[in-house]
């Protein structure tokens, strides 16, 4: 039997670990098992040949989750399984312990961990994260929903000499699933909308997940947040070891802005960081992300001359309001990692005027659209709806707006272009999941660039 109550004193040799799911983080899990000495078993509901090949020479079934799993001491789960499925709910009958791959990991390394949760501006402001850490001559692992999987950056550090790495976590309400100790040194929380309601059944279950974080923090630790967003600043407000952050005048807050620059110290007498024009990163919801990477850096004690160093250094992130170029004076900017309201809005309300707006894909839950329309007025001229859920957008929009639907993407960016005169922004931020037309939202970005290419070049 495995004592979660006291992982350190576990003997891993010949521990039965089943594993569900051979994506990346269920096959690193495995790995991590198996140096430890654990007998892993992986279950896998798909059978391409993809996965065939990942899983390797781990002892394995596929095609679905039959009963062997429960043949295990523990089962670790891979984020995007649901909670529903028949071999959970036999698990738990059987009281099989359940534990993410995020909590398997942390098992393993006694390093200081920076964890990031939220709806939105996770991966912007894990990668600034890492790099101030990098900039500040720390050995950082940038890790969990975005790159490496925790288990696999936890495994390279037990292979390796340096004892002294940080591991930088994005982390999904998936993941912070079924942790049972995990602790990070610290943890922010940038902000809670609606998204993944098609696994929730409702907001304040999706928020309950991206709370729990705060609850985990080590004792000496610190949590960080959003003071600007309503349910953290409810929710948080009395939380001991806490900073926030802020775009408004807050008195807490250790980095401050007015209107041109972002210091700390007192207004008469700044200690600047950085004047908004330093930074390449765009929009009020990008000084948000800046804001919360430089407030976790500094309450982990990263120097301000680092932290400064990388917001001046730092370029957008492929597909998040990153500019892609101009044709005949017409700006195209792609954010196809916008797939939730509040991520468009971010986008949107970034622009002042002259906006061809590509919306659609697949919704990802009774997404009501019209939530767009007050942040759209006066900024948007058009919108072209494309996807599954276009002609639903278009319906919902035809009202306020001028709205073409278009079945396909290629054709939706076609339209953007003959539509677009000089001065217009062409700006691709979905509002929806791109899984109807390509296999996730990097692949749509891809196309977006790819289209603006061969426009460019006049094909
Ligand atoms: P995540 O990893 O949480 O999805 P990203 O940094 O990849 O976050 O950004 C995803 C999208 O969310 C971007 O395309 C942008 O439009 C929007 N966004 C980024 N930061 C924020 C923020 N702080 N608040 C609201 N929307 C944001």
């Amino acid at each position: 039997m495995i004592d979660l109550n006291n992982i350190s004193q576990n003997n891993w040799a010949n521990t039965r670990i089943s594993i569900l799911g051979a994506g990346k983080s269920g096959i690193a899990a495995g790995a991590l098992g198996a140096h430890i000495g654990a007998k892993i078993f992986i279950s896998e509901r798909n059978d391409s040949p993809g996965i065939i090949e990942n899983i390797g020479n781990f002892k394995h079934e596929l095609g679905g989750h039959s009963n062997s799993v429960l043949d295990a001491d523990i089962l670790v789960k891979s984020p995007g399984i649901p909670n529903d499925i028949p071999i959970i709910k036999e698990c738990e009958n059987q009281n099989i312990p359940i534990v993410s791959e995020i909590e398997f990991a942390s098992w393993f390394t006694s390093s200081p961990i920076l964890a990031v949760t939220g709806s939105n501006g996770k991966t912007t402001t894990v990668n600034l994260l890492h790099e101030m850490c990098i900039s500040d001559g720390r050995t950082s692992l940038l890790g969990g929903n975005v790159g490496m999987p925790f288990s696999e950056n936890v495994l390279w550090e037990l292979r390796s000499d340096i004892k002294t790495s940080i591991h930088v976590l994005e982390l999904s309400s998936f993941q912070l699933e079924h942790i049972i100790s995990f602790s990070p040194t610290i943890a922010g929380i940038l902000n809670i909308s609606a998204d993944h309601l098609d696994r929730y059944a409702d907001i304040n279950a999706y928020a309950a997940e991206k709370l729990k974080l705060a609850d985990h923090i080590q004792e000496s630790g610190w949590l960080v947040y959003n003071a600007d967003d309503p349910i953290l600043a409810e929710s948080l407000m009395d939380s001991a070891r806490s900073m926030v952050f802020s775009l408004t005048k807050n008195e807490k807050c250790h980095f401050k802005l007015n209107a041109t620059k972002v210091f700390s110290g007192e207004p008469d007498n700044p200690d600047i960081l950085f004047n908004f024009e330093d930074t390449k990163l765009k929009g009020f919801h990008n000084l948000q992300n800046i804001l919360a990477a430089a407030t976790m850096a500094h309450s982990f004690g990263i120097s301000q001359e680092a932290i400064q160093n990388t917001i001046i250094n730092f370029s957008p992130i492929p597909h998040r309001l990153e500019w892609v170029g101009s044709i005949h004076n017409v700006d195209y900017f792609n954010d196809s990692k916008a797939t939730n309201i509040a991520a468009a809005t971010a986008a949107i309300e970034s622009f002042e005027d002259n906006l061809i707006l590509i919306l659609g894909g697949q919704d990802k839950g009774s997404t009501d659209f019209r939530q767009l329309i007050p942040f759209m007025e006066n900024r948007v001229k058009s919108i072209i709806a494309y996807g599954d859920a276009g002609a639903e957008i278009k319906n919902q929009l035809n009202e306020n707006f001028t709205v073409t639907y278009c079945e396909y993407f290629k054709d939706a960016m076609l339209t953007a272009n003959n539509n677009s005169t000089a001065g217009d922004t062409i700006l691709l931020s979905p509002a929806c999941a791109s899984f109807d037309q390509f296999s996730n939202y990097e692949e749509r970005g891809n196309k977006f660039v790819e289209i603006f290419t061969k426009l460019e070049l006049g094909n």
